[in-house]
């Protein structure tokens, strides 16, 4: 397979460590532990070092099994390379440590993961200004631009409010202006989405959530899909100009984030992530299905004030994202009538676990306002469209008649 583009998806995920030689004719990349790679011949350790020939030196900027997961996201992206991260949070950090400096402004959604909301502020206090805006409403954004905007940046489908951004048409604006637009794929995944059809440069993917899909291994990756050009960018700095332009960003954030400042995706975590992602594509079929059935199940019942899903026709954003995705994701958010205690209600299920994560093979559920959105306080989070008794659910693979009874019952 050659050409993995005229494969589909899964079929190329399968196929893909076998594009480069492994050892013994393994079929998994092998998971590598070495810290440090020797040579022969010092002059090649030199001309590692110095970018004149392919190779690794030190496992905090590169190591064959990380490698390896690195080209599966670009193909699932169909990017041009990825940087793997030790988490989907320091892929993110990645993009603010290496590409933005002091005066430079950031349009973000302010429909956002909570730590991602945190690290804006933290970013703010560094002489960065950041307007969060909502995103669903591309003039929003255009208001906001100013001349310092080097960024713009949003997530597909919000979490855990499930607002799904303008996506297109902040893609034309960012292409007309000449702005990096970032988006966040976690809560779509490349199966439903790849932000390059609507002209993102840089893609995050939290591998931790439907990528390895199991619960049992933190990882991020950041994906150039080929779009930006990098020469029009002010912040590259000269040292990097020496490979070509296309190489421009990823070779600074290697250097300037994933070198500088260390958060490297282990060899272990990186080898469960590239099983997991082995099965994205069955797993996400069915979770979608899975909470379409749940969020019809919750929305017709009248305990239930509000049920917040894209594949919802009530959904505010449903036509959009029936015309950007393949599937409307895997995670939904409810609230219960007045005087239906979110903790009784979750203490009822018997499947449906209290727990954060994302992108489980099992239904995960979590009080919002109590837990994940607790530190930034009431004012924000109704500004965010977070209600005190917001439950979010993360739906897994369970057989759907299980999921559907349990949440069901737990109403009684
Ligand atoms: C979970 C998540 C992240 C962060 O990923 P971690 O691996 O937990 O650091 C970023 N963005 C979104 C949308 C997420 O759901």
């Amino acid at each position: 397979m050659s050409d993995s583009r005229k494969y589909g998806f899964t079929t190329t995920i399968l196929h893909s460590d076998r594009q480069k030689p492994i050892e013994h004719g393994s079929l998994h990349k092998p998971i590598h532990t070495s810290v440090t790679f020797g040579y022969r011949d010092a002059r090649q350790l030199a001309e590692v070092f110095q970018g004149k020939q392919p190779g690794y030196r030190y496992g905090r900027q590169g190591n064959p099994t990380v490698s390896a997961l690195e080209d599966k996201i670009t193909r699932m992206e169909q990017g041009l390379a990825t940087i793997c991260f030790a988490t989907g949070m320091a892929a993110i950090g990645a993009v603010a440590q290496a590409l933005l400096r002091e005066g430079d402004h950031v349009v973000s959604s302010a429909f956002l993961f909570g730590n991602t909301n945190s690290l804006w502020q933290t970013v703010a206090g560094q002489g960065v200004a950041v307007s969060m805006v909502d995103a669903t409403d591309v003039a929003q954004v255009e208001a906001a631009i100013t001349p310092a905007t080097r960024i713009v940046f949003v997530e597909t489908i919000a979490n855990p409010r499930t607002q799904v951004a303008d996506l297109k048409r902040i893609g034309q604006l960012c292409r007309d202006r000449g702005i990096l637009y970032v988006v966040d794929n976690t809560m779509t995944s490349p199966y439903l989405f790849r932000p390059k059809m609507v002209g993102a440069g840089l893609v995050v993917n939290a591998m931790t959530k439907s990528i390895g899909g199991h619960g049992n291994a933190l990882g991020g990756a950041l994906t150039d899909t080929g779009l930006f050009d990098w020469t029009r960018y002010p912040n590259i700095i000269d040292t990097y100009k020496r490979y070509v332009p296309s190489q421009w960003g990823m070779a600074q954030i290697r250097a300037k984030s994933l070198r500088d400042f260390g958060a490297s995706l282990g060899p272990e975590a990186a080898h469960h992530i590239a099983v997991g992602a082995e099965t994205m594509a069955l797993r996400m079929e069915r979770e979608c299905a899975n909470a379409m059935a749940l969020a019809r199940m919750l929305e017709a019942d009248p305990r239930v004030a509000a049920v917040y899903y894209p594949g919802l026709p009530s959904h505010p954003q449903h036509k959009l994202a029936a015309d950007l995705f393949s599937g409307f994701g895997s995670l939904f958010s409810f609230e219960l009538r007045d005087g239906i205690d979110c903790f009784d209600y979750l203490n009822r299920l018997t499947l449906a676990v209290p727990a954060s994560n994302l992108g489980d093979t099992r239904t995960l559920v979590i009080p919002v306002a109590h837990t994940i959105f607790y530190e930034m306080g009431a004012e924000r989070r109704a500004s965010m469209g977070i209600a005190e008794s917001l439950i979010r659910v993360s739906v897994g693979i369970e057989d759907t008649d299980d999921l559907v009874e349990d949440f069901r019952q737990a109403l009684n």
